[in-house]
């Protein structure tokens, strides 16, 4: 009977009426079946054939605090005694945001949504609307959301049908409003800004290349995009829907010491809840109150996710964000003893990221800068790493991408290397 039974038949009756058996597409993707999940608790999670795994994947990142912390679940259960929703407002939204403008260095006023994506949205639309310039720069292989006007190059499918399209049913027309340019390459952004000046509404960027292996900034490339925004009076945005509330206590911005003019948040602002952030200066902001840009959503201000935000942002910023501090030194430590276990098996790796978010390419290259240097590499051993994890009781995300939470103890780490290391010496 394989391990994996009961997940394999769930998935099987799933697919009958769920498109896919999967909610997001990415996660057809999970290797030798997508699995299901019956109970999870702290950094543990327990599949549906009773198997248990310390948890890595943290729902693709937004478990920061790890499965039900018990001041989040506190501050919901307190919420859910009044009301889930309400479509007005509530004293929440004025904590979470005054809480939000004090940690992040670029938020003057806050927006809120519920999903990244929308976040990315809004975000698009203030930037054109403050510089009345049709047009964004994005970069290649970064991931924004799945809207149309910017799902646009993130990985190579759409590249190798001669377009830069993600998805069918995408209008071919949004090409016209985008710059889609090598990421760490100042000299190209540059020339862009110059040319293009009269029409490039903004920059966006993620800070840290998490969707495609997890690559970092180039030294200088952050600071020069930017002193080129300013100059070229394009809006510069960090989408920090995964840097934010994990890379550092102040997301990307205060890991790397650069104010963007917007920035957008989603996954672990909310601990595991449905929230997004868009955050910036105010005389951009001031375009919402002024009825300039639309900002709508019926779940906007969401208690339940506002109520879990309060609390998560509590706990994270107390004691000068000792929690994501410790965390990028536990996840160090990891990201360290892998790169161990990989060379002493001499199996050809790299690791890029930080603690708190770092990804594993299979390959012999010594350094990756942008998305196409990530193309090559060896997904089949990727694959089997994986799988030998998760048959050792360890849950990544399947592109070989790792999370740490503020949860994790150093006895899990333990763990966790003692099993990359068997995995690892199996796969020589
Ligand atoms: N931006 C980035 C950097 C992301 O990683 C994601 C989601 N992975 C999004 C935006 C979109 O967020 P959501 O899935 O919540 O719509």
């Amino acid at each position: 009977m394989s391990r994996y039974a009961r997940s394999t038949e769930m998935f099987n009756e799933s697919k009958r009426y769920l498109a896919g058996g999967v909610s997001s597409m990415l996660r057809a993707a999970a290797k030798p079946v997508p699995l299901f999940f019956d109970s999870a608790a702290g950094t543990r999670i327990t599949d549906v054939d009773g198997n248990q795994y310390l948890d890595y994947g943290l729902a693709w990142g937004p478990l920061i605090l790890g499965h039900g912390h018990p001041a989040v679940d506190a501050s919901v259960r307190r919420q859910l005694e009044k009301f889930c929703l309400i479509g007005a407002q509530h004293r929440l939204e004025t904590s979470v945001a005054r809480k939000i403008c004090e940690i992040v260095p670029c938020a003057q006023l806050v927006g809120f949504n519920s999903t990244g994506s929308e976040a990315v949205h809004l975000a698009l639309r203030l930037a054109k609307a403050y510089t009345r310039r049709p047009k964004i720069i994005k970069f290649e292989g970064h991931y924004h959301g799945w809207f149309d006007n910017i799902l646009i190059n993130y990985h190579p499918g759409a590249e190798t049908s001669g377009k830069q399209l993600t998805s069918e049913g995408q209008s071919e027309r949004v090409l016209e409003d985008v710059y889609i340019l090598p990421w760490n390459d100042l000299k190209i952004l540059e020339e862009t800004l110059r040319r293009h000046q009269q029409e490039i509404a903004g920059v966006i960027t993620e800070p840290i290349l998490c969707n495609s292996s997890c690559l970092m900034p180039a030294p200088g490339f952050l600071e020069g995009a930017r002193e080129l925004t300013a100059r070229y009076g394009a809006v510069l945005i960090f989408d920090e829907v995964i840097t934010g509330f994990r890379v550092h206590p102040k997301g990307a911005q205060g890991l790397f010491n650069i104010t963007p003019d917007l920035a957008t948040f989603g996954k672990a602002v909310a601990a595991g809840y449905p929230l997004s952030v868009v955050g910036g200066k105010r005389e951009i902001m001031e375009l919402i109150p002024k009825g300039r840009v639309v900002q709508a959503g019926s779940f906007n201000g969401n208690p339940l996710a506002l109520a879990a935000a309060d609390a998560a942002l509590d706990v994270l910023s107390a004691e000068g964000g000792a929690a994501l501090i410790r965390t990028q030194q536990t996840g160090d430590r990891l990201k360290r003893g892998i790169e161990a276990a990989l060379a002493e098996a001499g199996i050809p790796a790299l690791i890029n990221g930080v603690g708190t978010a770092f990804h594993i390419s299979f390959t012999t290259a010594q350094k990756m800068s942008n998305y196409r240097d990530t193309l090559d590499r060896d997904d089949r051993l990727r694959d089997r790493f994986i799988e030998g994890l998760l048959g050792e009781g360890i849950y990544l995300l399947p592109d070989g991408r790792w999370y740490v939470s503020a949860v994790h103890t150093e006895a899990d780490i333990d763990v966790t290397l003692a099993a990359v290391r068997k995995v690892c010496q199996a796969m020589r």
